[in-house]
């Protein structure tokens, strides 16, 4: 950890203040972005304050979606930003909680590996930090950018920031930068915008040890030249370095925004880095693709969290790649699953496709069962995930194959024709599957990449022409294979299986123009620059809908 250490790794981290949601997690990213598109190799990671070891066990009404990586990590939402902004692959190292910092000192405390000391929030907390920030430096990353979860001032991140301040002690300025996110409320009444905030914000890192090197400040109108130069005296830092994030129409418009702004070159600066010309080609393409659709395509998504955007933030993201990669633009019509198990499917009536996520739990299972029937008897294209793709095989199962009461043995573990069911109760030679029953809730699921093998002449290859591919899980259960063969006689296609053709991870329906369920989570694949081959089909599948 000492100044010449041989790793030249740096690292930005990424700190807010003010309030929580002013888009730290899509900043640091889009950031991450413009150092790309200058060649440069980057790694992100996120830092939550919060106590739970990691957002697995969280309701998604509390945290959002849980994101997952492909070496299985459960993570928050904002590595979603962090992969579709950037080429970098997330890991379990991306994402910290106070929660698993506490447990791996506490599991060294118990092992007597600190030698009788008395174990402290410093050094022993701030050191487990630090090495979870440093374990990011690699021969391959010229920059680590770190985002700090919570607001400056909270009493839950003061161990990370301590670790922070630190590491500029320890690696030095030239190796450190830190960049602190602020709101600039506009008042109305006095046709302003106020500094004030910023101002006590910047005041509390600065009691911290931590002075800011770049601020970005988040505004809805362009900050008066006279105003950052307040801010630039006040909070003493650069003039160069006090920056506009103006509210901008789409997200993926956030990346040449900041450029504007000269975010880059001011990291760059402090860095003493050379600052080459960025491409940002690809950026432009996909705003012009947002801001110049064709035409509208309906796709209706039946939930049961429908009314919280964040808990199926990736689906979303991923449906708007496919509207890209189709010069459409996709309105989604979020469709409570309750409300339609009791008011019908009238609601399906515009939707030139229908997607069921995934989920957890048998709260209105039926109304997607219903919503799934929709589509499949009225031709509609139809996209089932994970969950949704359960529920389709159960709604194929009932209705098509005969087997009446068809169910998950999630929601009756009697039941009579559990076509899904935990891998335990029919397990079979062959299908082998890191799975970790433990005692506690953590774990328990099959989580993250695994190979899974195409069958041709389905829509599932037509999207992705290739046999070969890999795709990113997290569900406790399975198609029960018991039923494959009497299912499949039905007219249910096995497009997809693990490459042992143990587990079947994608089904299709015959004589249908587009209906593809999947075991597994495509939207955590699907990035701005190269939508996912299944949301992409989807969508144009979807489009062809709106012409008739
Ligand atoms: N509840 C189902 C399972 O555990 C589906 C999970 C999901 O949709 N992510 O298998």
């Amino acid at each position: 950890m000492d100044k010449n250490s041989s790793n030249k790794t740096r690292f930005v981290f990424v700190t807010g203040g003010v309030v929580s949601s002013l888009g730290k997690g899509i900043a640091a990213a889009s950031l991450a972005a413009l150092f790309e598109a200058r060649g440069l190799r980057i790694t992100m990671q996120k830092l939550d304050p919060y106590i739970n070891v990691d957002p697995g066990t969280m309701s998604p009404f509390q945290h959002g979606e849980v994101y997952v990586t492909d070496d299985g990590a459960e993570t928050d939402l904002d590595l979603g930003h962090y992969e579709r902004f950037t080429h970098a692959t997330m890991s379990k190292r991306s994402n910290f909680t106070t929660g698993r910092i506490y447990e791996s000192v506490i599991r060294r405390e118990r092992r007597g590996d600190y030698l009788g000391a008395t174990v402290q929030v410093i050094p022993h907390i701030t050191d487990a930090i630090k090495s979870a920030i440093l374990s990011l430096r690699a021969d391959d990353v010229d920059i680590a950018l770190v985002e700090i979860g919570g607001t400056v001032g909270d009493i839950e991140s003061q161990p990370f920031l301590e670790a922070i301040r630190q590491l500029r002690f320890d690696l030095g300025k030239r190796y450190v930068a830190y960049i602190h996110l602020t709101l600039l409320p506009y008042i109305a009444s006095a046709g302003e915008i106020k500094s004030k905030p910023t101002q006590h914000s910047v005041q509390k890192l600065r009691e911290i040890g931590i002075q800011p090197d770049i601020l970005l400040c988040r505004s809805e109108r362009p900050i008066p030249q006279s105003q950052k130069d307040k801010i630039s005296l006040f909070c003493n830092v650069d003039r160069d370095a006090v920056i506009d994030a103006p509210d901008v129409d789409t997200i993926y418009a956030v990346p040449l925004s900041l450029r504007n702004g000269g975010l880059g070159s001011a990291v760059l600066e402090h860095f003493g880095m050379d600052d080459p010309e960025p491409d940002l080609s690809v950026w432009h393409d996909i705003c012009r693709r947002i801001r110049e659709p064709e035409r509208v395509v309906h796709i209706a998504m039946v939930g049961k969290y429908v009314e919280l955007a964040d808990a199926y933030k990736s689906v979303n993201e991923s449906l708007i790649h496919g509207g890209m990669a189709n010069e459409v633009r996709v309105k989604i019509d979020y469709i409570d699953a309750e409300s339609l198990e009791k008011d019908g499917t009238d609601c399906l009536s515009k939707a030139d496709g229908i997607l069921v996520p995934g989920g957890f739990g048998q709260r209105g299972t039926e109304g997607k069962i219903a919503a799934i029937r929709y589509a499949r008897e009225n031709n509609i294209p139809y996209l089932g995930i994970c969950l949704g793709m359960q529920l389709a095989v159960i709604e194929f199962a009932r209705n098509v194959a005969g087997l009446e009461g068809a169910i998950s043995s999630e929601f009756n573990e009697r039941a009579e024709h559990p076509v899904i069911a935990l891998m335990t109760e029919w397990e079979q030679e062959g299908a082998r599957i890191q799975r970790s029953f433990d005692s506690d809730l953590g774990g328990t699921m099959r989580l993250g990449g695994y190979p899974c093998r195409l069958q041709q002449d389905t829509h599932t290859y037509a999207a992705y022409e290739k046999t070969e591919i890999r795709e990113r899980h997290r569900h406790r259960y399975e198609f029960n294979n018991t039923y494959r063969e009497q299912l499949e006689a039905a007219g249910l296609i096995v497009a997809g299986t693990l490459p042992d053709n143990s587990l079947v991870e994608i089904v299709e329906v015959k004589d249908h123009p587009w209906f593809v369920a999947c075991q597994f989570h495509p939207e955590f694949l699907s990035r701005p620059y190269a939508p996912h081959p299944l949301f992409a089909a989807f969508i144009a599948a979807s489009k062809i809908e709106t012409e008739s």
